[in-house]
């Protein structure tokens, strides 16, 4: 059977537009649909908006460390419109580019909404139809609200992005990377913040050091957070929303932000009816190949809920393409994935969590938390930690966690190392540069504690 195109790709985020670029470079005729804009959650609302939000937000403390250090120098306002007419231009500029990768390569781009008919056939929203020897869906994923009355009314992280203004006051409600990262920002930037999480300590899932320094610094900087707590009520007020708390406290907030995790974008696909099994959250189930129930459909990205990470989807779409289109069989390798959270400070992590590490065996945990050179110089109390959880049989270093400015570029680095299965001899063998905090990591000689 002749088709219209070898590959048909549904989202046009990092994950699909990588996959359809490297099949089209290949000789493949490829296809993208975007109903929304060109470069997805990563670009458009999730890790550039909000990277370059973080960037703003920093600048309160560096100009108070200016001073420490015998600037003078003064904070005026935050101009929000100023920094978002600039951050709009960017995001731009960057669907620009999202779009250019795929017209230079030939990839046929279609700017509506599509869903399945069959195996083979992809649906437009103008009603046309397309037919496709592989169909690959990277429709990513979006936030979602609570079922809470008047929840409708509050924000989720898309909304923050357009703001007309900021405002004084904000509820985060959440533990996660988005809440946690979006709290400091929000504080960075001159808001009130208060955070309710409704587990034990932010996070969860992380290392339970690296976390609770993460929530101690938080708290230090200005964010109001309340652990064990979680929203009853919200009502719109005059100048914002009345809150009741599950521990029966009542405040009124300009804004609120719903925090509280995302779901894939599966509904209204024709996924069931095309044969595609879907999992309890609604995420398409794939094998390690990202190939679903029908075995023309594959899956990439936040859809499949497996780790929801934008370098991660690009890995899974190049090795879709490796797979079905070089005929080179490419299982996406999940184990020691790298990660930061965009904190103040940041919080850089690999591997197992000295909690998830004891359970599997005996370790020893290598920990160090002191105030670094220059905050210790400017008079700050921040504290960073360098932390390695090694196994005590085999030596290698099962966990790296960081909690640091600059984390997220440190554990790039230190991932390297742990991903290569380097044991903590190894670490040892590596001079450290001096004076730098992550130094540390190769010059912790006695172990903490052993478990
Ligand atoms: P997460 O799933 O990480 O966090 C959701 C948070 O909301 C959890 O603290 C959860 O609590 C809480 N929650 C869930 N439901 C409710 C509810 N009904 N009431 C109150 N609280 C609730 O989701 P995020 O939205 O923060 O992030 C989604 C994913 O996006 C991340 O897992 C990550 O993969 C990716 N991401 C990565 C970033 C990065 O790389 N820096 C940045 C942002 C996102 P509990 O813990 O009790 O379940």
């Amino acid at each position: 059977m002749a088709f219209d195109y070898d590959l048909f790709v549904i989202g046009g985020g990092s994950g699909g537009v990588r996959a359809a670029r490297v099949a089209a470079q290949g000789g493949a005729r490829v296809a993208l649909a975007e109903e929304s804009r060109y470069g997805g959650t990563c670009v458009i609302r999730g890790c550039v908006p909000k990277k370059l939000m973080v960037f703003a937000s920093e600048f309160p403390e560096a100009i108070a460390e200016a001073q420490a250090f015998g600037w003078t120098v003064h904070a005026g306002g935050f101009d929000w419109a100023a920094f978002r007419g600039k951050l709009d231009a960017e995001l731009d500029r960057l669907e620009g580019v999202y779009r250019g990768i795929l017209s230079n390569n030939g990839v046929e781009t279609f700017d509506m909404r599509a869903r399945l008919a069959d195996p083979h056939t992809v649906e437009l929203a103008d009603g046309t139809r397309a037919s496709a020897r592989h169909i690959l869906i990277a429709a990513g994923g979006h936030p979602v609200r609570p079922d809470l009355p008047g929840a409708e009314h509050a924000l989720v992280s898309d909304d923050i992005f357009h703001l007309d203004r900021l405002p004084k006051s904000i509820l985060v409600i959440g533990g996660g990377y988005i809440a946690c990262e979006f709290a400091c920002i929000l504080n960075g930037l001159g808001v009130e913040v208060t955070q309710f999480y409704r587990g034990a300590q932010i996070l969860r899932g992380f290392d339970d050091e690296a976390r609770g320094l993460v929530s101690d610094e938080m708290i230090q900087s200005g964010v109001n957070l309340h652990l064990g707590t979680n929203i009853a009520e919200m009502t719109p007020v005059d100048g914002g929303y009345r809150v009741v708390a599950t521990n029966g406290q009542e405040a009124t907030y300009e804004q609120v932000m719903f925090a509280t995790g995302r779901a894939p974008n599966t509904r209204d696909m024709g996924l069931e009816a095309a044969g595609v099994t879907l999992g309890r959250k609604g995420e398409i189930v794939v094998d390690r190949y990202s190939q679903t129930s029908v075995p023309s459909i594959h899956a990439i990205g936040d859809v499949t809920d497996r780790v929801n990470l934008t370098p991660v989807a690009i890995r899974e779409g190049m090795a879709f393409v490796e797979t079905v289109f070089n005929g080179n069989p490419t299982p996406v390798d999940h184990d020691l994935i790298p990660t930061a959270i965009f904190t103040q400070p940041e919080m850089g992590t690999v591997g197992l969590s000295e909690e998830d590490a004891r359970e599997r065996g005996p370790v020893e945990i290598y920990a160090t938390s002191f105030r670094p050179m220059r905050e210790s110089f400017a008079g700050r109390s921040a504290r960073v930690l360098m932390k390695l959880v090694v196994c005590s049989e085999t030596r290698r270093v099962l966990g790296c966690h960081i909690v640091a400015p600059g984390a997220g570029e440190m554990i790039q680095l230190a991932g390297i190392a742990v991903k290569m299965g380097a044991t903590k001899e190894d670490f040892d063998r590596t001079v450290a540069v001096h004076p730098t905090m992550s130094e540390e990591i190769v010059t912790m000689k006695t172990p903490t504690r052993t478990a």
